[in-house]
């Protein structure tokens, strides 16, 4: 049976037990009534006994279904002991047909026909009575007419009067009748109660689904609007005020053109077949702030019975948000999140766009590959958002210095690419193009870039690739670029490069020889080599260690190839440290070698192992180790890696001084460092770049430069070193200048160690302690300028300006 039937069911039973139990009181007080009058009649013949015995049988009978009834009504869960009341009450029904059974036995004692007329009378009519009352459960009937007639059946059959038999007879069909008759009775009232509960029912299913509906409308993310015949809004729910701003009083009543100003003017119809056609198309609107909203309606046009057009109504999507998550999607999937530029994906797209047009039409293309130079250590120094930071700057500066249809992307790390479309028909035209813009590009990367209190200045190494046809693929071209920057850089950095093939011998060399550094150290492969420092009297004071790699396929390589390599890969930091400990192994045996234990030795330390976190333990350990004199050690130092963090290098310089070790600054000249600068740092020596050496004695402007320097180490009472002495003539001008050190080939090339104990055991006498106290006396004693006279007079003023110009040196 489906359950929606047996609920109905269940709901009848409980409804017609509650009618059922409901007329028991009514019975009970018609019983009572009908009990006196028949008392009341038959006093006189019946012994006072018997009436009273039957009077307590009826009312205790009775008595008990009431009680029944009562518990019923109090019972809280009446519903679920609905079965167990029914049959209390039935049993109690069956009690009361039987005390009325047992007043057919009066018949017997009564000698009145009229009296047992009325006493017959009496009992067809409460037998009929029961059973209408009772013909709500079938049960309850049958058990009362039962109890009553079969109790009193062998009153009336004993009876030896054929008019009482006649009677019953009579009497059981008229019950009978009744029977059917209340039978019927109750199948309507059971009807009744179906239908009433049926009508309820529906009610109740009509006003929940009303209330649900109305809660969807309201609560739907989907916008609902109804429209009039003439578009005009009728219905406007929650959704639609957050989707478009205006309140449903706002919108009610307006015509659809008020958030469609498209639509403006049209006619209704006209309109309505736009509406047709766009319909489940996304449409840009806007709301009351202006801003944009994404949405998909789907309208459905109402029509009445007759085909007219009543009306329409419409759901709309708000897709705002998933059209922003799509163009977010976009973004994360083509472009770079730091810097906003295109990555890897969409540049190598834009390549092939440039690829296909130009196989058209000839024109070159340029694809740069721009990798920004000491990157690392903005990163290792300042922190990463340092580095993010200049990142973001200079991707911004590409952005906006590129045309709109060119491409300026991030292939990641510090490395950006440019692809310009269209520039020359021919290769001189796209060279000549390239040039300028490349040298506009790395101008703009020069500009210093602000961040927190710190001024950051960059530059940026560049390979160039040119093509004007589709021979070669994007990742060809990038790998082209990628070369030519990697020699650019190698080159000295802040410089560009254009793509040639024979440049591919040197690449290669590179990628093997920056491969084989990680191994070197671990291999054993480095040697220490050294170069002596001579004094005016040319005798050997100090020496400089320079170091060696011996590659065992490609043989001796020297710094410029490889020290910059492991700058790049941070080997440095370990071949650094190494070449200190050797130094220092190196002055702890000279030390009981009167031969040499008065030389000192210098180190060259490069910028990123001097930045490097450990440096000053690293010092103080290799000292400590050895067990050598540190006042025989001398560490040179870049003028670059000094000034950039010109306090915390200081703290470190004042660390490492005050072990005893000499500090010095190597190739000066060369970087930016300011006089104001230079005087704070905790220096004992200078040593003038070999660039300056070279031409000074033809260059005036190295003139200038080699005596500001002289000047300045007199002045800060510094020991002033000369590299790059070649010629006799320049050993002679710089010592009459005041220079008290030289260094170069003049003297001696930089040998083995072995070779230059070996020389020096020789010539012992030809060596000499410094003497700083000394050095700095003899300055004070430097002789004018010899060869000033020499300058023209133009050369002269250039010199002045120059000297101004250089007070920052
Ligand atoms: P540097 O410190 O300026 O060293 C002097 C360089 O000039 C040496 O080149 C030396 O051989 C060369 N030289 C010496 N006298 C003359 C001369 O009269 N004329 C010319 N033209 N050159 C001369 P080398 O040995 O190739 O070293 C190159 C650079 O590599 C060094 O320049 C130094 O900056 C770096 N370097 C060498 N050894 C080390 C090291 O152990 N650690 C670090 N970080 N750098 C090192
Ligand atoms: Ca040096
Ligand atoms: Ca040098």
């Amino acid at each position: 049976m489906p359950s929606e039937l047996r609920k109905m069911k269940q709901q009848v039973k409980i409804e017609a037990t509650h009618l059922l139990f409901s007329s028991a009181n009514r019975s009970f007080i018609a019983a009572i009534i009908v009990a006196i009058s028949l008392i009341f009649l038959i006093k006189d013949d019946i012994p006072a006994i018997y009436i009273a015995a039957w009077a307590s049988l009826i009312v205790f009978s009775y008595l008990a279904r009431a009680v029944v009834v009562r518990l019923f009504i109090r019972d809280k869960k009446q519903t679920e002991h609905m079965q167990i009341w029914l049959e209390r009450f039935r049993l109690a029904t069956v009690c009361c047909g039987i005390s009325w059974g047992f007043a057919a036995y009066f018949i017997h004692m009564i000698n009145t026909m009229q009296v047992l007329a009325f006493v017959v009378l009496i009992l067809a009519g409460v037998c009929a009575g029961g059973i209408i009352n009772l013909s709500l459960d079938n049960k309850s009937t049958a058990l009362f007419s039962a109890g009553l007639w079969l109790t009193a059946a062998p009153a009336f059959l004993l009876a030896t009067n054929t008019a009482t038999t006649t009677i019953f007879i009579m009497l059981a069909v008229f019950i009978l009748l009744v029977g059917v008759a209340s039978k019927q009775l109750a199948k309507g009232l059971i009807q009744s109660i179906r239908l009433r509960l049926d009508a309820e029912n529906s009610e109740k299913e009509i006003s929940y689904l009303t209330q649900r509906q109305s809660l969807h409308l309201e609560h739907t993310p989907m916008g609902i609007i109804e429209w009039d015949a003439d578009l005009n809004v009728t219905a406007w729910n929650k959704a639609c005020v957050d989707i478009f701003g205006y309140s449903s009083s706002e919108a009610i009543g307006k015509h659809i053109s008020f958030f469609m100003p498209a639509l403006d003017g049209m006619q209704t119809g006209h309109i309505i077949s736009r509406l047709k056609q766009e319909n489940n198309q996304l449409k840009k609107l806007s709301n009351i702030s202006n801003q944009i909203v994404h949405c998909e309606f789907s309208n459905t046009m109402l029509h009445n019975e007759h085909g007219r057009f009543v009306g329409m109504a419409s759901m709309v999507q708000n897709k705002t948000d998933f059209i922003a998550s799509q163009e977010k999607i976009h973004q994360l999937a083509y472009f770079d999140s730091l810097t906003g530029l295109p990555n890897r994906g969409l540049l190598i797209d834009r390549i092939n766009q440039t690829l296909t047009s130009s196989k058209r039409s000839k024109s070159y293309n340029m694809l740069a590959f721009i990798d920004l130079d000491h990157f690392k250590a903005i990163n290792d120094i300042k922190g990463h958002n340092a580095g993010d930071h200049l990142l973001q700057v200079i991707a911004q500066r590409l952005q906006d210095n590129v045309r709109a249809h060119d491409t300026a992307a991030r292939l990641g790390g510090d490395e950006f690419v440019l692809v310009l479309s269209d520039i020359g028909s021919s290769l001189q035209q796209a060279e000549l193009y390239s040039k300028k813009v490349i040298e506009k590009i790395a101008n703009l990367i020069n500009k210093p870039v602000q961040y927190e209190n710190y001024q950051h200045e960059c530059s940026a190494s560049i390979g160039i690739c040119l093509y004007n046809d589709d021979s070669l693929d994007a990742t060809e071209l990038l790998r082209r670029a990628d070369v030519s920057m990697y020699l650019s850089k190698k080159q000295g950095r802040n410089a560009y490069q254009f793509y040639d093939n024979s440049l591919q011998p040197e690449y290669e060399y590179q990628l093997k020889l920056k491969h084989d550094l990680n191994h070197a150290l671990g291999n054993n492969q480095f040697e220490l080599h050294l170069q002596g420092q001579y004094n005016r009297e040319s005798k050997v004071a100090s020496a400089e260690v320079l170091l060696r790699w011996k590659h065992p396929e490609m043989g001796m390589v020297m710094p410029s190839d490889f020290i910059q390599l492991a700058e790049e890969t941070g080997a440095i930091v370990p071949i650094g440290y190494w070449v200190i400990k050797q130094a220092c192994g190196l002055l702890k045996t000279w030390q009981s070698n009167p031969s040499l234990n008065i030389l000192m030795i210098s180190v060259n330390v490069s910028a990123v192992q001097f930045n490097h976190a450990d440096f000053v333990k690293e010092i103080s350990q290799a000292v400590q180790e050895s067990g050598c004199d540190a006042t025989k050690l001398c560490l040179e130092l870049t003028e670059s890696s000094v000034i950039t963090h010109i306090e915390e290098s200081i703290k470190k310089m004042h660390l490492i001084k005050a072990m005893g070790v000499s500090l010095a600054i190597d190739d000066f000249g060369t970087g930016y460092s300011s006089l104001s600068a230079l005087k704070t740092l905790p220096l004992d020596e200078l040593k003038i770049d070999k660039s300056f050496v070279k031409d000074f004695t033809k260059d005036p402007v190295d003139l200038t430069i080699v005596q500001t320097i002289l000047q300045m180490g007199k002045n800060l009472h510094l020991r002033i070193v000369a590299e790059g002495v070649e010629t006799e003539s320049q050993m002679a001008y710089l010592s009459n200048y005041g220079c008290s050190m030289f260094q170069g080939y003049f003297f001696a090339e930089p040998c083995t160690v072995a070779n230059f104990e070996k020389v020096l055991y020789e010539k012992d006498k030809n060596i000499t302690p410094i003497n700083r106290a000394s050095i700095a006396r003899k300055t004070n004693k430097t002789k004018p300028l010899a060869n000033t006279e020499l300058l023209t007079e133009g050369e002269a003023e250039k010199n002045k300006q120059l000297k101004a110009s250089h007070t920052e040196i």
